[in-house]
């Protein structure tokens, strides 16, 4: 048998190079199976696992209740970031875990005063126009109408008052009412919205004809033993996270992350051996590290999965800023190799830098559970925010969790100790494209590392993590213009399939 070509893991990562997903390749493996024979199920942590290794951010452009929704439906998981009140992150989680498919419970609602103006406002944000109005144009407020697009298509002045147009006799179901019959209801009276109302006529939640019409079926979808959905949040290490965490404990939460971007400290290790003994069913991701003494302290301080990065993110500047930090490839593979071979086995997330699938299967393959992603999910129709055009591009925001815009946000509660006057942000702010709803992109990057692991020759990322420590796994280190010869070149311009738009030759 001929001599494997390439290089083994360990020879590619010696120390003292800093290597990152750009600066090496993988080389082809014998394929003998079909793409729908691999398995992409994977460790999160040390008692949860994923069908689909894609994690969202703890950011507040990234991931918050509908984000964490889709992820979770998707086979993956959300964080919901902390630059938030106690009361709102609890907010978040709890509808993730109280979601129902089919069942919107965070419908937009207006009240009588609202005028047809603002349903066309909502009709070109979200793309729907069926509105339930209550008395005072909240959730908490009694329901006392629904407005839909015939209520109002032939008016012309839309200034005028919902009260005036909204349809006052609505067809609601009461809170209990099931999936089928909410279904059943909807077919008889042929109506597009069916609001499910409390015994004080308060809307709970909203089924949509549309989304029955899709009926979506998740069978991916990260669930608890109760069969509800699986949901993380962040936390940081100042005294009042303990506060935090028990208001997401009691909410259900079913692992925190505790977000710093340097996590050996004190700070981390007794927040992690706090959580550990207060509550020592509940999983904790500790990090961020890039080095095995950092990742070592957190582990034996009880961490049950680390997040591992420090830098490689697409709106940091924390290398830059702080002069600390570490190639992202490089210190997956370094980490992730000593936490699988530590006697607790804890297992990785490989967190920022990821650009695309080619990203995540590099990701996977030096040795992640799974990838933690910013701003490629950012653009998604379930993250954070409203779109917007800048030279007829759909954009969204995007900002890091320690710019000086999200550091304002969170009143700098987090980033500063209190008598920190002079502010260094270690994130920058920006915009990403469309990209269009996670429902469709999840499933898509999933399908692409599908085929990637067929191309290496692996059915699943267990037996690919193997092959990795026992050097089958083979890589090539690529030179400057190896890796201009591996992307697009030589044309004009041409549509980027991952970008959605023209990009003129030298763009990249
Ligand atoms: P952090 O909360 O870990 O640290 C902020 C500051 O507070 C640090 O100086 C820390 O030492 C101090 N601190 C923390 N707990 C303390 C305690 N109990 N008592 C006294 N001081 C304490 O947050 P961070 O590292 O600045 O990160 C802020 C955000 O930005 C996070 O969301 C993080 O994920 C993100 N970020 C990530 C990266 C990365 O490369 N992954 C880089 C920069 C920022
Ligand atoms: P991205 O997927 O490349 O956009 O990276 C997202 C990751 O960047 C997050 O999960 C964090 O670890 C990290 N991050 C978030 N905010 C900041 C910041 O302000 N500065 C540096 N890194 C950040």
């Amino acid at each position: 048998m001929a001599e494997p070509d390439g290089l083994d893991a360990a020879s590619l990562f010696l120390e003292g190079m800093g290597i990152t997903y750009g600066d090496f390749i993988l080389l082809p493996g014998y394929i003998d199976f079909q793409v729908s024979d691999v398995d992409l199920e994977s460790r999160l942590t040390r008692n949860i696992r994923l069908k689909h290794p894609v994690v969202s951010s703890p950011m507040d452009t990234v991931t918050e209740s509908r984000m964490a929704i889709n992820m979770a439906l998707l086979g993956g998981i959300g964080i919901i970031h902390y630059n938030n009140t106690i009361p709102e992150q609890a907010e978040h989680v709890r509808k993730v875990k109280r979601f129902e498919n089919g069942f919107i419970s965070d419908p937009v609602v207006l009240g009588p005063n609202n005028t047809i103006a603002d349903v066309y406002r909502i009709r070109a944000l979200h793309g729907f126009s069926g509105i339930p109005i209550t008395e005072d144009g909240t959730m908490k407020g009694r329901l006392v109408g629904i407005v839909t697009r015939r209520d109002i298509d032939f008016e012309q002045d839309r200034s005028k008052r919902l009260g005036d147009f909204m349809t006052r006799e609505v067809i609601t179901a009461p809170v209990g009412v099931t999936l089928h019959q909410a279904n059943e209801i909807l077919r008889r009276s042929k109506k597009g919205k069916l609001p499910i109302v409390d015994k004080d006529e308060r809307l709970v939640s909203l089924v949509s004809r549309n989304d029955l019409l899709k009926n979506e079926d998740f069978p991916n979808a990260t669930k608890d033993s109760n069969k509800q959905l699986r949901v993380g949040a962040a936390i940081g290490t100042k005294p009042q996270d303990r506060d935090r965490l028990e208001a997401l404990v009691e909410t259900g939460v079913d692992v925190v992350v505790i977000d710093s971007s340097q996590g050996w400290s004190a700070f981390q290790i007794e927040m992690i051996r706090f959580i550990k003994q207060r509550h020592p069913d509940l999983d904790v991701i500790g990090g961020n590290v890039v080095c095995r003494n950092q990742a070592e302290a957190l582990i034996e301080a009880g961490a049950d999965a680390l997040r591992i990065g420090m830098g490689p993110g697409s709106i940091c500047i924390t290398q830059e800023t702080m002069a600390a930090g570490r190639a992202q490839a490089g210190a997956v593979y370094h980490v992730a190799k000593f936490a699988r071979h530590h006697k607790r086995n804890v297992p990785v997330i490989a967190d920022g830098g990821i650009r695309g699938i080619g990203d995540i299967a590099k990701a996977v393959a030096v040795g992640s559970g799974a990838v933690m992603m910013g701003s490629l999910l950012a653009g998604t129709t379930e993250a954070p925010g409203d779109y917007f055009y800048e030279g007829g591009v759909r954009l969204k925001r995007y900002r890091g969790m320690a710019s000086l815009e999200a550091m304002a946000k969170g009143g700098d509660k987090r980033y500063f100790s209190e008598d920190d006057v002079i502010k260094v942000p270690q994130g920058v702010s920006g915009a990403v494209v469309d990209r269009g709803s996670v429902v469709q992109f999840i499933p898509y990057l999933m399908h692409g590392l599908r085929h990637s692991l067929q191309d290496l020759g692996y059915k699943s990322l267990e037996a690919l993590h193997e092959a990795l420590y026992s050097g089958r796994l083979r890589f090539e280190k690529r030179s400057a213009s190896a890796q201009r010869e591996g992307g697009v070149h030589g044309l004009h311009s041409y549509e980027d399939p991952n970008m959605g738009f023209i990009r003129r030759a030298g763009d990249r």
